[in-house]
């Protein structure tokens, strides 16, 4: 038994590193607990955009690959290799802008870049310390003045008072770690979010629809049996520049930042040049409307195949890795001693897909919950001021649900809404910057009329 940190952290990825900078920096001892060992393979474009770099606490710069100061939007003809694909006539936008509106890393050194600077952010006595472990085995909420199983003593200086109990299995075997906070950031394949809703919602399940609407507050951890209902899946392959021909078969330049929304209904396809190689892939994020499960299905191999024969010209891809997209998560209610960040509590972005921005915005924020609450608080007021924290990432994302919804509808209104100047700018500014508010809701009105 450990309890000599005041907050244990389940995932190393963004969401998790954003909380534990945070927290170390605020005098705080972390420990952050991974079961992958860093460097590690993570599926994932990495494309960061403006919000993402203003939101984290460091420059990211020595990992930065390429910066880009144009997207390219298009609708290409017979991308696909799926026969009941849709085969709309080529369209295409160019939005350029002086500054930049993305910068392209590889995600492997973009997450060992984050994670050496948050093991080197203690102060005032706060520290991150990183462990490797195998698996979660268990977790369990002990309540304020329970008594402690037999043969388990109050350490000596701390009182007893809530607290999470994680019983986990390392390569020196089985040990338990009582916190008085967990924060769940093992992204969409995680097991926290399960252990949680098993915790707090009594084993009950929760409809995907209910989910979405957020109608039953007392129930709002998403069960596990919605993931396949409620989050996005993206595959992706990388291919070096050497590889390609010299004239692209579709039209576009190697360096070209490029979204397609031909491949597939309810997401798209992508190219994103980085240092030597091109990230390609495609993937399915449309919110989950009694549809999306098809959408999910046509993320295949095949698909992604097609779709690099026809964009790249090449016909075989070397690794093709994929992912599910945590995602649902403007409607997650707090619960308990266990604060949900990042895929693990459904926060990717609906019409892009985009999650890293999410991710340390969340870990940020149940960061400031914590460090605004005093030592023993009961377990509601800690859940309420995460919700609190919170609640502006999730409004943006409700917003962005709805014109998810708009806009995979019909892309091809969404492409004809964009000849406008006004609508330009703002898609861009929504990728680079973040939704405002006020403009969406004139630019939705337009595309949904
Ligand atoms: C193909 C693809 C492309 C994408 N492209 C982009 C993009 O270009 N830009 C963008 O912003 N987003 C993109 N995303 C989304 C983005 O990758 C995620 O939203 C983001 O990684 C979420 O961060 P996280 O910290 O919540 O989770 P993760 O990054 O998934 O980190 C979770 C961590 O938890 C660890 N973990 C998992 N289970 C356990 C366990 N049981 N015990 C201990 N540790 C565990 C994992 O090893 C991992 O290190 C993409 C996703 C995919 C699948």
């Amino acid at each position: 038994m450990h309890d000599i940190y005041d907050i244990l952290i389940v995932g190393a990825g963004p969401a998790g590193c954003a909380a534990a900078y945070d927290l170390a920096r605020a005098g705080k001892r972390v420990l952050l607990l991974d079961k992958r060992t860093f460097p590690r393979p993570k599926p994932c474009a990495c494309g960061l955009t403006r919000k993402t770099l203003k939101a984290l606490r460091y420059s990211v710069d020595p990992i930065i690959e390429r910066v880009c100061h144009e997207i390219v939007l298009q609708q290409s003809a017979s991308v696909t290799a799926e026969p009941h694909a849709r085969r709309p006539r080529r369209t295409e936008v160019r939005v350029k802008t002086r500054k930049p509106i993305c910068a392209m890393a590889v995600r492997e050194r973009f997450d060992d870049f984050c994670l050496k600077q948050t093991l080197a952010s203690g102060r005032l006595g706060g520290s991150v310390e990183f462990r490797k472990i195998e698996s979660i085995l268990a977790l369990r909420e002990l309540p304020a003045g329970r008594e402690l199983p037999e043969g388990r003593e109050v350490p000596e200086g701390r009182a007893v008072r809530d607290s999470i109990e994680l019983d986990i299995l390392t390569a020196e075997g089985p040990q338990t770690l009582r916190v008085p906070v967990l924060i769940g950031a093992d992204g969409s394949n995680g097991q926290t979010r399960r252990l949680a809703a098993r915790l707090y919602n009594h084993g009950t399940q929760l409809s995907p629809s209910a989910q979405v609407l957020g109608a039953r507050p007392g129930f709002s951890i998403r069960s596990p049996s919605a993931q396949d209902q409620d989050d996005g899946f993206a595959l992706e392959a990388t291919v070096p520049y050497a590889e390609l021909p010299a004239t692209l078969p579709a039209g576009a330049a190697p360096h070209d930042l490029v979204f397609d929304f031909a491949p597939l209904h309810g997401g798209y396809g992508w190219l994103f040049p980085k240092g030597d190689h091109i990230n390609i892939g495609v993937g399915a994020f449309a919110p989950a409307d009694g549809a999306s499960g098809v959408a999910l299905k046509s993320v295949t191999r095949a698909l992604l195949l097609g779709y690099a024969k026809h964009k790249l010209g090449v016909a075989t891809l070397a690794h093709i890795t994929g992912q599910y997209l945590g995602m649902g998560g403007h409607a997650y209610v707090p619960r308990g001693r266990v604060l949900l960040v990042g895929d693990a509590a459904g926060l990717v972005e609906p019409l892009t897909g985009e999650g890293i921005h999410s991710a340390i915005v969340s870990g940020q924020a149940a960061a400031a919950a914590i460090l605004s609450c005093a030592d023993g608080e009961p377990a509601e007021t800690l859940a309420a001021a995460y919700a609190r924290e919170l609640r502006p990432l999730q409004e943006t994302l409700a917003f962005s649900q709805r014109a998810a919804r708009a806009f995979y509808a019909k892309p091809e209104r969404g492409f004809k809404a964009m000849r406008f100047p006004f609508m330009r700018s703002l898609i861009l500014k929504t990728y680079a910057d973040g939704l405002p508010r006020t403009r969406l809701i004139t630019a939705l009105a337009k595309l949904t009329t």
